[in-house]
């Protein structure tokens, strides 16, 4: 009875991962997607809790040490995202998919250890080719991951070692190689500990090189691990909830993965090996030589803008930083009033994480119909009076087009040169992510606009109302 109940609850979990993974898809919903797939994993935590030692009464017994994590991991989990800044984010999902791959490589070896006494009678060991592959892939992802926050938070820098892209190669093979010496030969503990080191440095000089505005890709990429390594877990336990959750991560990791390739420009090839974002590491020309910048002020500004017939806004990820989403928002309105026909042009890497501006804009409360993609928005842009550049620097650099020697060459970019003018808003002369310089700031339809993007757009919100 109890071990219906609990497939039960493992069923309701799994339901409320893939309806809440449906609502995530709309701004909307997503915010309730959240937390229904929450509830559901909830549901499934208490019902292995409650229900599962009547089902093996063998594998539950350490209920304190149990408790004591749950508690551990809750305290430190409230914490963070309630101290989180929301410009943090980024580093925050990547710590934690890195524990997610943690906990799969864990699962992994705690599972083999059982798994040595015990005595296998088909030629095929399915669980012990589970454990292997769930030790490589958590293991990669967690010195992965633990890169990329290191990386998003500053503190660790694009290193190419050398030989970089081979080193990486032989760590493969090796991995494949002690992966099938061992699901084929004897089960030797010695040789599953080298391969969980292997796997260890593989994920740090995997993400190690990974440079410039390549870094969505393989944040996607860690976050398929993840999932994948989860759900090896959950086949290992024979957990349906694990399962459905693990294959929902990963599967909407790789869709985001190709999605993420294909907007970069890029091979998923060139991902697996590490090569890409390496080569143009230390290149890019410098766009600044004698030229100069011409700024523009709040009052020209605000003209500019009402007697515009079509203003397009691009948000980068100063403007997050400014937290200054609400007066775009306000600013957005005020010309709207006026007539004026105001949309918003989002590049699929702009910010740090995979969707940022739209969870920024959504919070704001901008009209979904507002936001367009790229593809959509740049044919566009030639017919468009004003482009205001709001703390985006990467995702309109036309060294993405015209320079094979910048790090971020190949990638599309909005085409916001093709408008009639353009405006940036932005602090100072600073680089982006990919740390080179922009030659569109000193184009001649150009015009900056110094400071803090929030309190420009304060200013210029309210110059607008006067005009
Ligand atoms: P960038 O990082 O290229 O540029 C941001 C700009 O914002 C800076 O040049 C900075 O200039 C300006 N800025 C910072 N703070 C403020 C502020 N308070 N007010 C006004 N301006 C400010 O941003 P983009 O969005 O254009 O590009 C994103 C980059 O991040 C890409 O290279 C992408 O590959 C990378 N990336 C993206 C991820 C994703 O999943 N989306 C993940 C990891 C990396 P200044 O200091 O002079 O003001």
């Amino acid at each position: 009875m109890s071990l219906n109940i609990l497939e039960i609850s493992y069923l309701i979990a799994s339901l409320t991962f893939v309806v809440g993974l449906k609502m995530l898809s709309h701004p909307d919903t997503a915010r309730k997607g959240n937390l229904i797939a929450a509830a559901g994993m909830l549901i499934a935590i208490l019902a292995t809790l409650v229900l599962y030692q009547s089902y093996d009464a063998n594998k539950l017994f350490n209920y304190g040490l149990i408790f004591f994590g749950l508690l551990v991991g809750s305290i430190i989990g409230t914490i963070m995202a309630q101290k989180v800044k929301m410009t943090a984010m980024p580093q925050m999902v990547s710590f934690f998919n890195g524990m997610g791959g943690a906990c799969a490589a864990l699962i992994a070896i705690i599972e083999f250890q059982n798994h040595q006494h015990v005595t296998v009678t088909s030629a095929f060991d399915g669980a012990l080719l589970v454990m292997l592959l769930g030790l490589v892939i958590g293991s990669v992802s967690f010195a992965g991951s633990m890169i990329a926050y290191g990386k998003l938070e500053g503190k660790i820098k694009d290193k190419v070692l050398p030989f970089n892209q081979a080193v990486n190669m032989i760590l493969l093979f090796g991995m494949i190689a002690l992966i099938l010496i061992q699901f084929f030969g004897e089960i030797n503990p010695m040789l599953f500990y080298v391969l969980l080191g292997v796997a260890l440095i593989y994920g740090i000089l995997f993400v190690m090189p990974i440079g410039g505005a390549d870094m969505p890709v393989v944040i996607s990429l860690l976050n398929s691990f993840t999932g994948i390594a989860a759900a090896l877990g959950g086949f290992l336990y024979s957990n349906k909830a694990m399962l459905t959750g693990g294959i929902l991560v990963g599967s909407a990791g790789t869709i985001l993965t190709i999605l993420m390739c294909k907007a970069m420009n890029r091979s998923l090839t060139n991902v697996l090996l590490g090569a890409f974002g390496a080569a143009g590491a230390a290149g890019g020309k410098s766009a600044s030589g004698d030229q100069t910048v011409r700024e523009i002020s709040i009052n020209d500004t605000a003209v500019l803008l009402s007697y515009s017939q079509k203003v397009v806004i691009v948000p980068g990820y100063g403007l997050a930083v400014a937290q200054a989403q609400h007066i775009c928002h306000e600013l957005e309105q005020l010309l709207e009033e006026k007539g004026v026909e105001v949309n918003y042009a989002i590049h699929p890497v702009a910010g740090r994480m995979p969707g940022h501006m739209n969870v920024l804009l959504a919070e704001a409360d901008v009209p979904y119909e507002r936001l367009q993609e790229m593809e959509e928005i740049n044919p566009k842009l030639a017919s468009t009076d004003v482009v205001v550049v709001i703390g985006a620097n990467d995702v309109v650099n036309p060294a993405a087009k015209n320079d094979p020697s910048s790090p971020i060459f190949g990638m599309p970019i909005l085409e916001v040169d093709q408008a009639k003018n353009v405006i940036i808003l932005k602090r100072g002369m600073s680089a982006g992510y990919a740390g080179i310089e922009n030659e569109l700031f000193f184009y001649p339809k150009t015009r900056m606009l110094f400071g803090d993007a929030k309190d420009s757009l304060q200013k210029l919100a309210t110059e607008v109302k006067e005009v």
